[in-house]
């Protein structure tokens, strides 16, 4: 299966199974949260003309070249009086400006005289250094649209309009399960054949970052019978996700744990790393099982489960920014599965680690994001290939 068809999959599902419920946070609680509704502009920003520098205030028709008393100062947080004709006002940055004035200028293009009055030194224009009201945002106009992700920009701008609260999509738990007779927990003594559970690690801190609340399901030996168990007690979430046992191997329990109380299609995608993924449910509940290899378990959950569960939460635009680099590198083989190679930009040229195996994450960590290697394709240095940044996926 192409990688945009099981994307295309993924998020058809996830329309139809949304995680619709919502809640009203503070401000401060609500980074990293999906909007509930449109957010509309109740107030004019700015609410009144203001200033944009530290200078004087004037109105322009009243000037001919001569100095101008200085009638006010007008500080920020300071409500000015009417401007008195043929005089100017003191003004500081983001001081709202006096009526019958049209112009600021800027104080180190003055004089101040002996006498107090003030000298203009070039000449002015008509609105200069005045920002209009209304000049960002109109009252009703939609600033941020149902859907929106919350970060610190987005929560900033809330905060301009006057928002203290927002009404967000509540937090999706997500069940996060291991599996394998293999894995230790990292700071444990390892026995022989054993090796640390890093996928745990990886998936738990990745979804905390995208506002998952998660349920950590810890390790599933392989055995039927206490596969059978820990799916059982799970407890009510929206989403199994689940890393290794499920392809076609003799030891693949989950796999037949799941499709026992649910169903279970194993799609063969045709990315590299990370072939064997699934998708089904378990007593109702989707399950998306991820390959065991920890850079197969980023690429997929990067690709191809982040976007299905940012769409459940209403993320419409789920895709991640992407753009063409030369490549610093040849890849001389072409492959049927398209690769996603951890890479890095140096110099304007986007480098590949040297070890490109699935077991591998070092390379992720090496890497600053992925190069996309089409079906087919043989890139050569110099070539435009495309590369996804990892602050794109992981945020
Ligand atoms: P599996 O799909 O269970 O056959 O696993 C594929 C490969 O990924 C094997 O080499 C596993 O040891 C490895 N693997 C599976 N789960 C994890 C994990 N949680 N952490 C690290 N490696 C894992
Ligand atoms: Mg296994």
């Amino acid at each position: 299966m192409p990688v945009e068809e099981a994307l295309e999959r993924l998020l058809a599902l996830a329309e139809k199974a949304p995680i619709a419920e919502t809640e009203h946070l503070a401000l401060a609680e609500a980074e990293g949260r999906v909007l509930a509704h449109e957010l509309v502009a109740g107030l004019d920003l700015p609410p009144w003309p203001n200033s944009a520098m530290d200078g004087y205030a004037l109105r322009l028709a009243d000037w001919q070249g001569e100095p101008l008393r200085v009638t006010q100062r007008i500080f920020a947080g300071h409500a000015p009086e009417p401007l008195e004709p043929g005089t100017c006002a003191r003004i500081f940055t983001g001081a709202p400006l006096p009526e019958g004035a049209d112009c600021v200028e800027m104080q180190e293009n003055t004089e101040v005289l002996a006498d107090g009055r003030v000298r203009f030194l070039e000449s002015l224009s008509l609105a200069q250094n005045v920002r209009p009201k209304g000049q960002e945002t109109r009252v009703g106009e939609q600033v941020m649209s149902a859907g929106t992700r919350l970060g610190p920009i987005e929560l900033g701008l809330a905060a301009t309009l006057g928002y203290g609260t927002l009404e967000v999509r509540r937090q999706p738990r997500v069940a996060v399960l291991s599996t394998g007779d293999e894995l230790v927990e990292p700071g444990l003594p390892l026995g022989p054949g054993q090796i640390y559970n890093s996928n745990r690690r990886l998936l738990v801190s990745w979804l905390q970052r995208l506002g998952c609340e998660v349920v950590d399901a810890g390790i599933l030996p392989d055995d039927l019978a206490r596969t059978r168990q820990s799916l059982a007690e799970l407890g009510s979430v929206d989403l199994i996700l689940s890393t290794g046992g499920v392809s076609v191997g003799e030891a693949d329990f989950l796999g037949l744990a799941l499709r026992e109380a649910g169903e279970l299609a194993l799609w063969k995608l045709a990315i590299k790393p990370g072939k064997p993924l699934t998708f089904g449910h378990y007593q109702g509940v989707p399950v998306i099982g991820l390959p065991g290899n920890p850079a197969s378990t980023l690429v997929t959950f990067g690709l191809l489960a982040r976007p299905y569960l940012l769409r459940r939460l209403g993320v419409g635009n789920v895709a991640p920014l992407r753009f063409s680099v030369p490549a610093g590198f040849d890849w001389p083989k072409a492959g049927s599965r398209r690769e996603y190679l951890r890479a890095r930009i140096e110099d304007g040229l986007v480098r590949i680690y040297k070890n490109q195996s699935s077991g591998v994450l070092r390379s992720a960590a090496w890497a600053d994001g992925v190069v996309e290697v089409l079906e087919g394709s043989t890139p050569r240095q110099g070539d435009a290939v495309t590369f996804i940044p990892f602050s794109e996926l992981l945020g």
